[in-house]
C-alpha cells in the first residue's frame, strides 16, 4: 500500500548527528510491500512505480502523524499473581517485615509463578500485552526470573514465546535466572548460581528460548562476581547480555556489563559519569525505567546529562512487573521520562523506538526507512510531542504490524 497525506516522524540521524531525532516529513508518504517499507519521502516526490493503485492501494491519512511502532524493551509481563493486596497493606501502614511475614514481596510472585502452568502464565499475560499493543507497541521484550527453578524459568520463557501465536507482536525473550536467590537457597547465592541458574540457562538455550541474558546486580541480589559467572556462560553460548544495574546503589554492575559489551544497562539511577563513559565505549544503551522510579518514590535521578554528553543512547521501557512497576503503558512511560527525568519528548520517542530496538539488538525496526519492517503507528495527532504530553489519553488511530493493519 501507499500511505499518503501524512506527517512522518521517521526517527533518523540528522546530517552530521550521531544521535537520532524526529527527522519530520510534514507532507510525506510511505510505500509498503511484502511487510517492509520500500520507500519513504515527500508527497511530491513519489516514484511512478508506487502510484499504480493496483499494486499500491492509496490511503489518505488526512494529515495524521505516523511514527515507527513503539518497542517495550524491558518487561516482566509474564508472571503469576499480583501484589495489589500488598500495595494496599503498605498504604495501610504495614512495614516490610509484616508484608514479608504475610508472604508478600518477590516471594509471593515466585510462589504464584511456580504454581502456574504455561497456559495460565500465557493467559494472565495477554491482557497486559493487549494494553501495550493498544498504544502502538509491536515488539515486547519479556524476561524470566520469577521461577528461580529450572522448570518454572523454562515455562516463563515458553509462555513468553507463545504470545506471538496469539497476538500480532514480536517477542524477544531474556533469561533472568539471576534475578533473586529463592528461599530454598537463602544465604547461598553462589550455590544457586552454580546449581540452578547456569544449568537452567544452558537448558533454555538448548531449547532455543534465549535471545539475551540478564541479571540483577545489587546489594539485595547478586554481586559483580556472581553476575560475571553467568555472563561468562552467555558469552560461551554467544548470547548477548544486559543487566539491571545501579538501581538502588552503585556496586559496579554498569562497568561489568559494559566490559561484556552489553546491549543495555537498565535502571542506572545510581550510575555516574565514569559509568556513562564505559557505556559509551561499549555502545550499551541506557534503558530508563521511570515507572519503577515512580513506584519506589526514588529520588536519585539517572545521570541524563552524562549520557547526553558522552553520547550514550537512551531508551525508555515500562519494566512491567508486579512489584515495583505494575505499568502497561508506553505513552505514560514516555510522559514520566519527560516529567520525572527531564528527557525531551524527542528523546522519549527515540527511546521508545530506535534506541529501544538497539537495546534488543534489532536492526530491522524502530525507524521509518526503506528496508525496515513496516511496523508503524498512525496517531490522531499532529506533532510527536503530543505522545509524551498528554496523561492517560490514547491517540492511536491504527497499528501496522509487518505491513498489515491490525485492529489492535
Ligand atoms: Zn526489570
Amino acid at each position: 500500500m501507499l500511505l499518503g497525506n501524512a506527517k512522518i516522524a521517521t526517527i533518523d540521524h540528522a546530517s552530521g548527528e550521531a544521535r537520532f531525532s524526529y527527522c519530520m516529513r510534514n507532507d510525506g508518504a510511505i510505500a509498503i510491500k511484502g511487510g517492509n517499507i520500500v520507500w519513504v519521502g515527500d508527497a511530491d516526490a513519489i516514484p511512478e512505480e508506487y502510484k499504480d493503485p493496483e499494486k499500491f492501494p492509496y490511503r489518505d491519512l488526512e494529515g495524521r502523524l505516523i511514527t515507527p511502532a513503539l518497542i517495550d524493551c524491558h518487561t516482566h509481563v509474564v508472571h503469576g499473581g499480583n501484589r495489589a493486596v500488598e500495595f494496599e497493606m503498605r498504604l495501610n501502614g504495614a512495614g516490610y517485615e509484616e508484608i514479608a511475614r504475610a508472604g508478600g514481596g518477590i516471594v509471593s510472585t515466585v510462589t504464584a509463578t511456580r504454581d502456574a502452568s504455561v497456559e495460565v502464565l500465557l493467559a494472565s499475560a495477554l491482557p497486559r500485552v493487549d494494553a501495550l499493543l493498544a498504544e502502538g507497541v509491536c515488539v515486547i521484550e519479556v524476561k524470566s526470573g520469577y521461577g528461580l527453578d529450572r522448570e518454572t524459568e523454562l515455562n516463563m520463557l515458553r509462555a513468553a514465546r507463545a504470545i506471538e501465536k496469539y497476538r500480532a507482536v514480536r517477542i524477544k525473550t531474556t533469561f533472568l535466572g539471576a534475578h533473586a536467590t529463592p528461599a530454598e537457597y537463602k544465604g547461598a547465592p553462589d550455590r544457586y548460581i552454580d546449581e540452578v541458574c547456569i544449568p537452567t540457562l544452558r537448558a533454555a538455550h538448548a531449547e532455543g528460548l534465549v535471545d539475551a541474558v540478564d541479571g540483577f546486580c545489587e546489594g539485595i541480589a547478586f554481586d559483580t562476581a556472581q553476575i560475571g559467572r553467568v555472563f561468562d556462560v552467555a558469552h560461551e553460548l554467544d548470547i548477548p547480555v544486559k543487566l539491571h544495574a545501579e538501581q538502588l546503589s552503585n556496586i559496579g554492575g554498569t562497568k561489568l556489563a559494559a566490559s561484556y559489551g552489553a546491549l543495555s544497562v537498565d535502571h542506572v539511577e545510581y550510575a555516574n559519569e565514569d559509568d556513562a563513559r564505559a557505556m559509551a565505549k561499549s555502545g550499551s544503551v541506557a534503558v530508563l525505567l521511570p515507572g519503577a522510579f515512580y513506584t519506589l518514590h526514588e529520588t536519585q535521578l539517572p545521570p541524563i546529562e552524562a549520557f547526553r554528553k558522552h553520547g550514550v543512547p537512551m531508551a525508555v521501557a515500562t519494566d512491567c512487573n508486579p512489584g515495583t512497576s505494575p505499568m502497561t503503558s508506553m505513552l505514560l512511560t514516555m510522559n514520566m521520562a519527560c516529567t520525572l527525568f527531564r528527557l525531551t519528548p524527542e528523546e522519549a520517542l527515540v527511546g521508545a523506538t530506535a534506541n529501544a530496538a538497539r537495546a534488543l539488538g534489532l536492526a530491522d525496526t524502530g525507524q521509518i526507512k526503506a528496508g525496515m519492517r513496516a511496523d508503524l503507528v498512525i496517531w490522531n495527532a499532529q506533532h510527536p510531542a503530543e505522545l509524551s504530553y498528554r496523561i492517560g489519553f490514547n491517540p492511536l488511530s491504527e497499528r501496522i504490524f509487518g505491513g498489515v493493519s491490525v485492529a489492535q
